[in-house]
């Protein structure tokens, strides 16, 4: 019964989509998922052809539902630890068995310590222009210094408004940063950031610790995005420069029967990509299965010729 084809940690837009093909490719397939994806704090999902605008949980609750069409089983869980093999071992003390293991487990957003940014992460504190810059188009914004990849963000963002300030807080800022921003119409203010001003459960501005109040409609900061790579980690899976897990184009990893799909491998997929990634891991590890399904029938086949 424990004994699967595959077992898919996760079940975000990666882990679905490849459990809705293993599935369809009827695969025994179980996902084992903690229930925390990465943009649960947004109202809204934008950028998913044929899904924007629709809130993120409902997206995974039809994934839900399509998996269990095909026998998915679904475990609400948490993977602790995976031993070679693969005998897959979960926080509730299940233990499961996996020829294959897809790895799709997302990441973290760290946010930088400032009263207020954590209470309106996804709402009025935003990172992504892809995904909310159109809801706060032609509004005041701000980009808050607090990560070298501001400079960049806040370029992006004079692509919705004209009205962007730069705060730079604490950032060390280049010359030549400093000239592209101003160039570019974002005009950086300084002074360190003390709190953002909420009122009536609305992002007012930012207060500066010198007591200027500088009214904004929305902020982007820049997180820093830590990986939820530690069952890759234990697994033993090679590592880029950077510090995240390296796989090829279908996600296969270092370690042969480990695959690794979306913002878990890669900080910049968007819903849309780590469904796709998903769905481009599951076709590799089914071609993987079938190849070692082919080899074991040939192995039988030559003994059933040798016993004859
Ligand atoms: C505030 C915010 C808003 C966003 N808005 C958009 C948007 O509008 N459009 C867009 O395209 N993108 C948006 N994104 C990006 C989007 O969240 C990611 O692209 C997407 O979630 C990546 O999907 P994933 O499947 O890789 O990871 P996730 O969706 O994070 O899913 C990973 C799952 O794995 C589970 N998990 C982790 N570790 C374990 C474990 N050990 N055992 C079991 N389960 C585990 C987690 O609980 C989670 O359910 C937004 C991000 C943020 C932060």
């Amino acid at each position: 019964m424990n004994r699967h084809d595959v077992v898919i940690v996760g079940a975000g837009a990666a882990g679905l989509n490849a459990a809705l093909l293993l599935g369809r490719a009827r695969r025994k397939v179980a996902v084992i998922d903690a229930g925390e994806p990465r943009n649960a704090p947004a109202e809204h999902m934008h950028g998913f052809l044929s899904r924007d605008g629709l809130p993120p949980a409902e997206l995974l609750e039809l994934g839900r539902a399509e998996i269990a069409r095909y026998g998915v089983r679904l475990v609400r869980s948490r993977v602790e630890r995976i031993d070679h093999g693969f005998t897959v071992r979960l926080a509730d003390g299940q233990v499961l068995d996996a020829r294959r293991i897809l790895v799709a487990t997302g990441l973290r957003d760290e946010l930088p310590a400032i009263p207020g940014i954590r209470e309106r992460w996804g709402r009025d504190v935003l990172h992504c222009p892809y995904c909310h810059g159109y809801e706060v188009r032609d509004r005041p914004l701000a980009v808050l210094g607090t990560h070298p990849g501001a400079v960049h963000q806040a370029l992006l963002l004079r692509q919705w408004s004209d009205d962007v300030l730069f705060l730079r807080h604490a950032l060390d800022l280049a010359p030549e940063d400093r000239e592209r921003l101003e160039c570019h119409g974002v005009r950086v203010v300084e002074g360190t950031i003390a709190r953002l001003a909420v009122e009536d459960d609305r992002l007012r501005g930012v207060e500066l610790a010198d007591g200027r109040a500088i009214p904004r409609a929305a902020v982007f900061v820049f997180p820093r995005m830590v990986p939820h790579d530690e069952l890759l980690t234990g697994l033993g899976c090679a590592r880029d420069e950077g510090g995240w897990a390296v796989t090829d184009r279908t996600g296969r990893t270092s370690v042969p029967g480990v695959w690794a799909a979306g913002n878990v491998v890669d900080p910049r997929a968007q819903v849309v990509t780590a469904a796709g990634m998903g769905s481009a891991a599951a076709i590799a590890v089914n071609g993987d299965l079938v190849e070692e399904d082919v080899r074991r029938s040939a192995e039988r086949h030559a003994l059933g010729g040798e016993s004859r």
